[in-house]
């Protein structure tokens, strides 16, 4: 055991410490006896700073620890990636450590624009963005970061290539961070705030989440894909079905998959808002670790499946899978055998329909038949699997003499998988039909997507990507672009039909001359037959030690990053006087509250940033796009403004105000600004029917306090404009969560009409000890 257990050495990249793994878990079996767990257990209470506290308190001693229990977890690493790691950055800066507690990397991704392709577009990017790399690179060099520059690649998919290792717990200030579960690891999508917890060695607190199961039989059919699994899950989940679990993959279908199979599912795990999502330790993981020239890792791996266990825990000890018999508290059953491919939107990736009635559905719903652009790659499907899979259909229609009619993009999610594909051919098969090969880069997938196809704003049309998340707006900055998501085989094959109707796997396409053809089947390899190239990645700055002697410059004239202020701490009052600014209708995602697009370049600089809040949000009362009204100027001229507008108004008066909205407030990427913005412009409270999870805390780390109404209809109570008190909640925060709280509501021209509606909230302990200084961050700086 002694050898066995140390933590072991892998080139540069810092390696998990199987020994601690070792310890805490036998800890976990001394306090749990032989009580089976599922995996996403296993690794999760692994990682707890005191497992006997956290399992037994307020868990029926230790009999109901899912959903009750306040987990305090110590996470391996946190990744970050470059537009939120500059409020990250910013915020760490402010509590003057030398270094961070633990490993850390920042991945140069989200800020380069897909334009006319890789090369003119990464050095237009780095032009613009210098000020905020060249921060990001000395902050790293600061404090001993990993630093992965602009063309590295997508920090998912570098993370899934170096990082993740079975049995690790990281945090990834993204939403997609799940990826790495295909790769058995629980890593969980935070806001920046939530990372600075972890990088000055705080615990990292979460409420033991429900574990869905989701059984897998069967084997995927030829046009099937994992990505059509988790499409399909979606439809049948929606965005709030994962709501509060891990979903956690087992059964004989698991064995059937590659790894960035289960990495693409686990990834949009994100789409179904669960808190994250893991697949077992299985021979692909081996063949994709072998393959991304990490064997130690394997062998350690296995090495520790084959340690004893502690005492009577002997027989349960750590295999990277659940135990037999382990309870989930929800069951779904898969056949892959059954699933056909799955096209998802527009506007919302659970609008799930089936390949064989997407034609229908684009009649009878009347989205454009043409399509205009067919987008491939991204962290989400830019495995070789996929891009073999692509190239051998593509392939086949260049022999037919077929040129794609729609767009042709292709972004792969790391400079390692791009050096491959170009090593192997597959790039140039994709060029010579016609496709535009981006950086390794966000782009497109995040609002950075500089169309010249003649496509103006505002015009509906139809796009297909393989992306992950097609909220409005979110490509192409276009509200009426409609955006359909699918697997990237899919998308290509309906690229070369320049049609949203066009079934590949049953009709045939017309060639110039003259005849019928018909799509094979895709046919891809699972990994490159040698290890992957590492291509620039020599680039990437790894494993540095701190270097106090650097200096973090910021320019105190820069529009794009300002030094953080430290917001006010909470009255010692209950809140009296909150002004509604706005009462949101229907969806409210974290793009709606901070869109990102243009917007990205003002990450690290909060109040130019937060002249985009809510932006897009729905006026419930008028139902207007971005508009509030000031009902102290009574109807005047200068009464109607944006929502900003009127939020920085009250900011100016000193007016503290809230917001009202509805289901799931803050659904969609982990966007701390979303949090940091209404803060910084005066909002204390957001009262809605209910939350997206990471927001919420987002919320609370901010010292915004999140609110959900006891009963649904009193959404109808409250309007713009309406005054408020909080009853109770100042000694519910004092009381370390526990209380009662309401609003006392003064309706908007009838002062004397006063209601009363119950809230509900979910501020543990320690959030109510942040709320109350003003911010996580400020009791933080004071070592609290
Ligand atoms: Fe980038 Fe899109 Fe992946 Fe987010 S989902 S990391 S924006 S490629």
């Amino acid at each position: 055991r002694a050898t066995s257990t140390r933590p072991y050495s892998n080139g540069p990249l810092l390696p998990p410490t199987y020994e601690k793994l070792y310890n805490k878990y036998s800890e976990v079996r001394r306090v749990l006896g032989a009580r089976r767990l599922t995996l996403a257990e296993k690794i999760l209470y692994s990682h707890l700073d005191n497992v006997q506290e956290s399992l037994l308190s307020n868990t029926n001693n230790g009999r109901d620890i899912r959903a009750n229990a306040s987990l305090k977890l110590r996470p391996d690493r946190v990744n970050m990636q470059d537009a939120s790691a500059q409020m990250a950055l910013l915020q760490f800066m402010t509590c003057n450590l030398p270094q961070t507690a633990i490993p850390a990397s920042i991945h140069c991704d989200h800020l380069i624009v897909g334009e006319h392709g890789a090369d003119d577009d990464l050095s237009a990017g780095i032009k613009t963005n210098r000020e905020v790399f060249d921060f990001l690179e000395s902050a790293a060099k600061k404090y001993g970061i990993d630093f992965w520059p602009p063309g590295a690649g997508i920090i998912h998919q570098t993370v899934l290539e170096n990082y993740a290792l079975p049995g690790l717990m990281m945090l990834g200030t993204d939403s997609h961070s799940p990826n790495a579960g295909g790769l058995c690891t629980i890593t969980i999508g935070v806001g920046g705030a939530d990372a600075v917890e972890a990088l000055v060695g705080a615990p990292w607190e979460l409420k033991a989440p429900k574990i869905m199961g989701v059984k897998l039989t069967g084997t995927l059919n030829d046009w099937v894909s994992p990505k059509d699994l988790i499409l399909h899950l979606a439809g049948l989940l929606t965005v709030r079905g994962g709501t509060g679990y891990v979903v956690e993959y087992f059964g004989p279908g698991v064995e059937t998959l590659s790894l960035t199979g289960m990495a693409t599912v686990c990834n949009m795990g994100a789409e179904l808002g669960a808190t994250t999502s893991i697949f077992p330790y299985t021979e692909a993981s081996k063949r994709y670790l072998k393959a991304t020239r990490r064997e130690q890792a394997s062998r350690n791996a296995d090495a520790l499946q084959s340690f004893p266990g502690a005492g009577a825990a002997e027989d349960a000890f750590f295999r990277f899978q659940a135990d037999e018999g382990a309870q989930y508290d929800e069951l779904i059953e898969i056949d892959l055998s059954k699933l056909e491919p799955h096209i998802n939107g527009p506007f919302t990736p659970d609008l799930a329909t089936p390949l064989s009635q997407f034609k229908k559905a684009v009649e009878e719903q009347q989205w454009p038949a043409e399509l205009s652009a067919g987008l491939i790659g991204s962290c989400t499907n830019s495995s070789y699997e996929d891009m073999t899979r692509v190239e051998s259909i593509v392939r086949e229609a260049e022999k037919a003499g077929l040129k794609p009619k729609a767009d042709f993009y292709i972004t792969p999610g790391s400079e390692q998988i791009r050096a491959t594909l170009e090593r192997d051919g597959t790039l140039e098969t994709f060029t010579q039909a016609g496709g535009i090969v981006l950086s390794n880069a966000c782009g497109p997938c995040i609002g950075q997507w500089k169309r010249h196809d003649g496509v103006a704003k505002g015009t509906p049309n139809a796009i297909l990507t393989s992306y992950n998340r097609n909220f409005r707006g979110r490509n192409d900055g276009n509200p009426e672009t409609m955006n359909f998501l699918a697997s990237p085989e899919i998308v290509t094959a309906m690229a070369y039909a320049g049609s949203t109707t066009f079934n590949p796997m049953t009709d045939a396409l017309t060639t110039p001359s003259g005849a019928s053809f018909r799509f094979p089947s895709p046919r891809g390899l699972e990994g490159p037959e040698t290890p992957f190239e590492q291509g620039k990645q020599a680039l990437a700055v790894l494993s540095q030690p701190p270097d106090p002697s650097v200096g973090v410059a910021i320019s105190p004239s820069s529009e794009r990053l300002a030094l953080l202020e430290p917001f006010d701490p909470f009255p010692e009052s209950d809140l009296t006087g909150l002004r509604v600014l706005v009462k949101v209708a229907g969806k409210c995602t974290t793009d709606t509250i901070s869109a990102a697009g243009p917007w990205l370049k003002y990450k690290g600089h909060l109040p130019n940033i937060s002249a985009n809040t809510l932006n897009t949000a729905v006026n419930a009362e008028t139902g207007e796009v971005n508009a509030a009204y000031d009902h102290d100027l009574d109807g005047g001229p200068e009464a109607k403004a944006t929502i900003p507008e009127l939020a920085l108004r009250f900011r100016e008066r000193g007016l503290p105000w809230l917001v009202v909205a509805e289901h799931n407030y803050g659904e969609g990427s982990a966007r701390e600004h979303a949090a940091l913005q209404p803060r910084y412009l005066g909002a204390r409270i957001i009262v809605c029917k209910s939350f997206a999870r990471i927001h919420e805390t987002n919320l609370k780390k901010q010292g915004v306090v999140p609110l959900t109404f006891a009963e649904q209809a009193d959404y109808n109570k409250i309007a713009a404009g309406d005054e408020v008190d909080t009853v109770g909640l100042y000694d519910m925060l004092r009381n370390g969560g526990v209380g009662e709280v309401s609003l006392r509501v003064r309706r908007r021209g009838a002062k004397d009409e006063v209601v009363t509606i119950p809230v509900r909230h979910t501020v543990s302990p320690d959030q109510a000890r942040f709320i109350l200084a003003g911010s996580a961050l400020n009791l933080l700086a004071k070592g609290g």
